[in-house]
């Protein structure tokens, strides 16, 4: 066994603690990931709240993680030691259904197994990238480019392929208007990759600071939605709105700055189910939809395609003992535009409790 340091999260009222616990060596197909740094997703923070009320504590949260490999397996052949890899939200899949075969293991008819809080056939819980090493399977391990920021990628293998992965599939690029709704962690990359391919984007914010910054993340346009003028405006104005809101907001008001057959995309999780009034669809023929992450293949392709063209994310680097201020600024809309913690600042410095 490894001995692992992280934090955690043990009920869902206190903040993250200093944490111990075991990993397993690598298994033939293996690898063991020395890890640098790993963004804080707001799934991390409905995890530890336990909003979807399957929380399993003490839970290491943490899927945006980039490392060097450490040690490989006997049968590797992907990777050899030293090389810059990334893991995402899931380690494991079937393999089999037609979801996995397609390479779209993300929505595996058999479950994936996600990178946090998965229970295992032999009763281990998975632990996350809040934590000083980890191990996992070759075949969802991701290869990064030694070209850009490690800090600036991390956030890419939740934020950023969950953003690409919609936009590759609607085919959103020149010529269409796209919004972004919630200028967060995953809404800073939407804007990136929609101005990167092509679209004319705007920003639907409640944060009036963030609009000089979205302008400069590429945004063409910046909407207040607290501003009852700006929201006219912006009626019945766009192609796809991208909604990657957190908490608790009413569709309707948004569904209604679509255009006719316009697309709703969902991406945010609030734990509360919303409302949906039919008559917002109905008279503009539009749609709503969803989308979660990406698969590996086309996480690899993202990866690459950010390595091509210079794209991280924008980040705050912390160090562990801020986690606590880290959740909570991002709660309350504060983050320009993802916290990402060094590990190597912090772990070897733990005083467990
Ligand atoms: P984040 O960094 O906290 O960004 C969310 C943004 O939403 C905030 O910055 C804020 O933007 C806006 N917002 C927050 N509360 C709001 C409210 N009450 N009303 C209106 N707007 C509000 O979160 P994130 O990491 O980007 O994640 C966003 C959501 O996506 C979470 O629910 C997360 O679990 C989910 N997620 C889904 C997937 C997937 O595969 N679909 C993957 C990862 C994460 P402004 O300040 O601009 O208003
Ligand atoms: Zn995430
Ligand atoms: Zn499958």
């Amino acid at each position: 066994m490894i001995k692992a340091k992280g934090y955690a999260a043990v009920n869902a009222v206190n903040e993250l603690i200093p944490f111990e616990f075991e990993r397993n060596k690598p298994k033939n197909h293996e690898v063991l990931v020395d890890i640098y740094f790993c963004g804080i997703c707001h799934a991390d923070i409905h995890q530890s709240k336990n909003e979807y009320h399957n929380t399993i504590y003490p839970l290491v949260p943490g899927h945006e993680i980039v490392g060097r490999i450490k040690s490989i397996g006997k049968d590797v052949t992907k990777f050899k030691i030293n090389d810059l890899v990334g893991i995402g939200y899931f380690i494991d899949s079937c393999r089999h259904c037609s979801s996995c075969k397609e390479h779209e293991e993300q929505y595996c008819e058999n479950g994936i197994t996600p990178t946090q809080n998965a229970k295992l056939p032999d009763g281990t819980v998975t632990k996350g990238g809040y934590s000083d090493c980890i191990v996992v399977d070759e075949s969802y391990v991701l290869k990064v480019s030694e070209s850009l920021k490690p800090a600036g990628v991390a956030p890419l293998l939740c934020a950023g392929i969950t953003t690409y992965s919609p936009l590759k599939y609607w085919k959103i690029g020149k010529g269409h208007k796209v919004a972004v709704l919630g200028l967060g962690g995953l809404g800073h990359m939407a804007v990136k990759f929609a101005s990167s391919f092509g679209a004319y984007v705007t920003v639907l914010s409640g944060s009036a600071n963030k609009k000089e910054s979205a302008l400069s993340l590429g945004a063409n346009h910046f909407v207040l939605t607290s501003s009852n003028e700006e929201m006219k405006k912006a009626a019945l104005s766009f192609d796809f709105l991208i909604d990657t809101v957190s908490a608790k907001h009413d569709y309707n008001t948004y569904l209604n700055l679509l255009r006719k057959e316009g697309t709703m995309i969902l991406l945010g999780v609030p734990p509360e189910a919303p409302q949906l009034a039919a008559f917002q669809l109905i008279s503009q023929r539009r749609k709503i939809a969803g989308s979660f992450i990406g698969g590996i293949a086309e996480t690899q392709e993202m990866l690459d395609y950010c390595a091509e063209k210079n794209i991280t994310a924008e980040v705050e680097v912390i160090s562990p003992d801020y986690i606590k201020e880290a959740f909570e600024r991002t709660f309350k809309g504060d983050v320009h535009y993802r916290f990402v913690i060094d590990a190597k600042r912090i772990y070897n410095k733990i005083k467990l409790l």
